[in-house]
């Protein structure tokens, strides 16, 4: 099979970050025998500057006809002047809709060998945590009715939250088909003790439980959760919540690893395709400096194995030498910490990972 990939690397560190996931899945390639065809398109900054707007038509086509996207990171303080439209990161808004993504999946794993990158005690990190936040991605109260009315204090503001089962299903089936690929387990988080769409989303999801007995399922409030993730993050192995809900809890969740650079996401939709990127900005204080910290890029063509093309072992094999390498002490700026190590750029710790990689 070859797998068609459309590479947007963006602005900032997107070119080097990106770069470096081409180079280790070319590496995989060679080594498994698949073949992965790179073509790259413009976005971002760098895509007004070229064509005057930040997702060309061609961007849009070209991923349309491609089997997966791969995306480094766009913005920039050369663009934060320009009017709303013509903003970069109205890029990611418009490619997620092109592509019809409404599944955001967000690992957050504790790295054994950064463990004191974590914010958290060691008493309750214990042997660590690795759990994926599915968040749903277009819908929910950032799409609903809002406005301004007069209401019973003078003027107020309101924004509504709505959801169908039918985008309910969908995310839970994405929840549960994830966990199946992980340790079997979801948490679906809501606010049903006081929202009508949580008890709805409550309601979908224990039926959709019903028909994935291979899975333990579990429900928790929102307040609950955001206690329980700083609590015991060991307890989770999929959540999955309202898009409210898990842009705030990934957020957290991310925090808890210690690392920025360290975390890949995906964007998903119906079919195969997604969309693979950092969940790093483009870091313009370090661009162009090889000193960006290349793993987050690399781990997230590694969910692309994974959730678009079926190739868990080869998934698996570059995760794998991720660990070994921060196992060995290689470290780049952003993840140096206390304990040591050996410091190294961007492409020098790219070239770490693709010698493990190939070992
Ligand atoms: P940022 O994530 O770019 O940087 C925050 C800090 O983390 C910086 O100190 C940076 O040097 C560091 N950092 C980030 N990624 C790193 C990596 N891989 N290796 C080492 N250090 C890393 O966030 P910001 O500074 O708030 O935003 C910068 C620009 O990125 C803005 O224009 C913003 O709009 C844009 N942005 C884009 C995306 C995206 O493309 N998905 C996401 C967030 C922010």
């Amino acid at each position: 099979m070859n797998y068609q990939i459309a590479v947007l690397k963006g602005d900032g560190i997107g070119p080097e970050i990106t770069e470096s996931a081409v180079r280790v899945l070319e590496k995989i390639a060679e080594i498994s025998g698949r073949s992965f065809q790179f073509t790259e398109y413009l976005i971002g900054g760098i895509a007004v500057d070229q064509t005057g707007v930040p997702l060309p038509p061609e961007t849009v086509s070209g991923c349309l006809s491609s089997d997966s996207v791969l995306l480094g990171a766009v913005g920039g303080p050369k663009w934060d002047t320009l009017p709303p439209e013509k903003r970069p990161e109205k890029a990611l808004l418009g490619i997620r809709a092109a592509l019809g993504l409404y599944t955001n999946l967000r690992p957050a794993k504790l790295f054994p060998a950064l463990r004191g990158a974590s914010p958290l005690r060691e008493s309750v990190i214990g042997s660590g945590f690795d759990l994926l936040i599915v968040r749903e991605l277009t819908g929910g109260i950032y799409f609903g009715e809002r406005g301004y009315r007069e209401g019973r204090f003078g003027e107020e503001a309101f924004d509504t939250e709505a959801y169908s089962v039918t985008e309910i299903e969908r995310i839970g089936r994405a929840a549960f088909s994830a966990a199946q690929k992980r340790r079997g387990k979801v948490t679906s988080i809501d606010k049903a003790n006081v929202l009508e769409t949580s008890r709805l989303w409550r309601k979908t999801m224990h039926r959709l439980a019903a028909e994935y007995p291979d899975v333990a399922y579990g429900d928790l409030l929102v307040d609950n959760a955001a206690m329980q993730l700083v609590r015991n993050p060991a307890q989770f192995d999929v959540i999955v919540t309202s898009n409210l809900f898990g842009d705030i809890l990934s957020d957290e969740a991310s925090q808890i690893t210690g690392s920025i650079g360290m975390l890949a996401s995906a964007s998903l939709g119906d079919g195969v395709r997604g969309m693979y990127e950092p969940i790093h900005g483009s870091a313009p204080d370090i661009a162009g400096q090889d000193k960006a910290n290349p793993i987050a890029a690399i781990l997230s063509a590694a969910m692309m194995l994974r959730y678009s093309f079926g190739l868990s072992a080869e998934a698996d094999r570059i995760e794998r030498a991720v660990d070994l390498v921060l196992e060995a002490g290689f470290r780049t700026a952003d993840i140096m910490g206390d304990g040591g190590g050996t410091l190294l750029s961007c492409s020098a710790m790219t070239e770490k990972i693709l010698e493990a990689a190939g070992s």
